[in-house]
């Protein structure tokens, strides 16, 4: 089931925006249509799942590949939130490809929200 590029893209942060609408316009130029099925986030890094007609030309797939692992390659050094540079870094158990301003804030709201015990658990907003 093919789903809607701009639906998924919402599924990451807005800093990598740029780089999945890249990658879509690329394949789109080079495919036409083709068959998206998930964008999302893992370990920090993006995520671009998309599957090729049957009739795909074989040399094609080369460039479909070169395309997902040059976006996916990007977003591990470009921060989720902003778009700036940006490092895949651990943060309360947490991996999140992030530039020093937004790691420092996302540090002390994980801090906030370990030491927040009395609350009852919130759940967890990987956007925060
Ligand atoms: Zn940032």
């Amino acid at each position: 089931m093919a789903r809607e590029f701009q639906e998924e893209k919402m599924n990451v942060g807005e800093g990598w925006w740029p780089i999945v609408d890249e990658m879509h316009k690329d394949l789109t130029r080079l495919l036409g249509e083709y068959e998206l099925q998930q964008i999302k986030e893992k370990f920090g890094g993006l995520r671009y799942y998309m599957q090729v007609g049957s009739g795909c030309n074989p040399a094609l797939m080369g460039q479909v590949r070169d395309i997902i692992t040059a976006g996916e390659d990007k977003s591990t050094e470009t921060c989720e939130t902003c778009g700036q540079e940006g490092t895949n870094q651990s943060i309360g158990g947490w991996y999140k490809t992030l530039c020093p301003g937004h790691a420092e804030a996302r540090k002390i709201a994980v801090a906030r929200r370990m030491s927040d015990r009395d609350r009852p658990p919130q759940p967890f907003d990987p956007f925060f």
